[in-house]
């Protein structure tokens, strides 16, 4: 008989039967409590990707699981047709929370995103006189807002784009951290808005200059244009503020939060806004089946509570801190920066293989650290917010040893 292990086993049927849009270390999970994850062979590991900071509270937090039980068992979804309990006290908690007048609730990220143009696009027709079917948004090059057709046409990535045009119209790429550029593009009165992500995650962690945002939003005041913050990654606690905008006491006149606000228990996502902005859109012009859904309702304001009773955005600031200390001080020559905010880090691989990043996650992986490189020669270091002390230096270890090794 011809054995294979568990891990091959599990492997083997997601080759077999599903489609290939991904490239994952090999590694089968089974199991995830706080900040550790196991596999199938029962192989602990500190999860250093967190669902892509999705997991910020960590993983089968209590409290969440609990909510989550206890609202499944009552009532999951009602649709939109009909009103149910807890919607209109999620829209309270988050609105008061983070002083908008309105939100509208979606899913995935993406449909975040999506919302967040529709609505700039609509208030632009609406509200600023933008010419019919002329508006235009800017948005940053390296950028990552997600995968559906309209936004894929304006990310800078070929393995994003390529073979999935045509694309949608209607944006201006610029440089990220490019305060010139922002500035002349803003020229154009047909443009409705700037959408940018406070720190850009996928591509590498990619931290823009301090004043940065602040600046940008003073100029898009100046030009009437609405600054749209996706704080999807960089939000709820990621990077030592509950947003990442605050670290600039930037308040973006439509802000878009996904991942953690569930905790990585179900997608949901939400676009806050005040009334000029959100009551653009009517009855019967937007919506999802699942947006808004009682048990998502729960969910998310039990996560926002995690975060600050439990003190966990303090914490990334002074394990963030910790962690890029103790990185430094390893002083490998294969590390070219560490950089980052709070707990969302990167470190940028110096080495002539391209696949060195990969091959040190691997080396990671076999350690106890599950990390992902991206772009090549970077690797994201981004674990749940509830990180110890004590676990990022045995984190810290793990990385020294792997690095050594290579
Ligand atoms: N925006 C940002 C900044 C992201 O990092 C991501 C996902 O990584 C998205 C949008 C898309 O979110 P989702 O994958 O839930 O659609």
């Amino acid at each position: 008989m011809n054995l294979i292990s568990k891990t091959e086993y599990h492997i083997g049927l997601e080759e077999k039967y599903g489609a290939h849009n991904y490239h994952p270390l090999p590694v089968v999970l089974s199991r995830g409590r706080g900040v550790e994850v196991w596999d199938v062979e029962g192989k602990s590991y500190f999860d250093f990707l967190s669902g892509y900071s999705a997991v910020n509270q960590g993983h089968c937090h209590p409290r969440i699981i609990s909510v989550l039980q206890e609202q499944a068992a009552k009532l999951t979804l009602t649709s939109r047709a009909f009103h149910n309990d807890q919607l209109g006290e999620y829209e309270k908690f988050m609105t008061e929370k983070f002083g908008y007048e309105k939100l509208l609730p979606m899913n995935t990220g993406v449909e975040a995103v999506e919302t967040a143009i529709k609505l700039a696009r609509r208030w632009g027709y609406a509200i600023k006189k933008i010419r019919e079917n002329q508006a235009k948004i800017i948005v940053c090059s390296q950028n990552f807002h997600g995968r559906t057709s309209t936004v894929i046409s304006f990310s800078s990535d070929p393995s994003s784009y390529e073979n999935f045009g045509p694309f949608m119209p209607g944006f201006i790429s610029i440089p990220f951290n490019d305060l010139p550029a922002l500035e002349k593009a803003l020229q154009d009165p047909q443009v409705a808005a700037f959408l940018v992500e406070p720190i850009q995650g996928e591509a590498g962690v990619v931290v823009p200059d301090e004043g940065y945002l602040a600046q940008a939003k003073e100029y898009c005041t100046a030009a009437n244009v609405l600054f749209i913050g996706d704080e999807i990654q960089t939000g709820l606690g990621r990077t030592g503020r509950m947003l990442c905008l605050d670290h600039e006491k930037v308040r973006p006149d439509i802000l878009i939060l996904g991942k953690a606000l569930s905790g990585g228990t179900l997608p949901v996502s939400a676009v806050l806004a005040d009334d000029e902005i959100m009551l653009t859109i009517k009855p019967g012009e937007h919506g999802s089946t699942y947006g808004g859904n009682p048990l998502a309702c729960r969910v998310a304001i039990e996560s926002i509570r995690i975060l600050e009773e439990e003190n966990m955005v303090e914490n990334a600031v002074m394990m963030g801190d910790l962690l890029r200390s103790e990185i430094m001080a390893l002083k490998s020559p294969l590390i070219e920066l560490v950089r980052g905010k709070g707990l969302l880090n990167a470190i940028v691989i110096r080495h002539s293989d391209p696949e060195a990043a990969w091959k040190i996650c691997m080396a990671m992986k076999e350690l106890g650290l599950l990390a992902k490189p991206t772009h090549g020669d970077k690797i994201r270091l981004a674990p749940p917010l509830l990180i110890s002390a004590q676990q990022v230096k045995e984190a810290a270890g793990i990385i020294g040893r792997s690095l050594a090794a290579f």
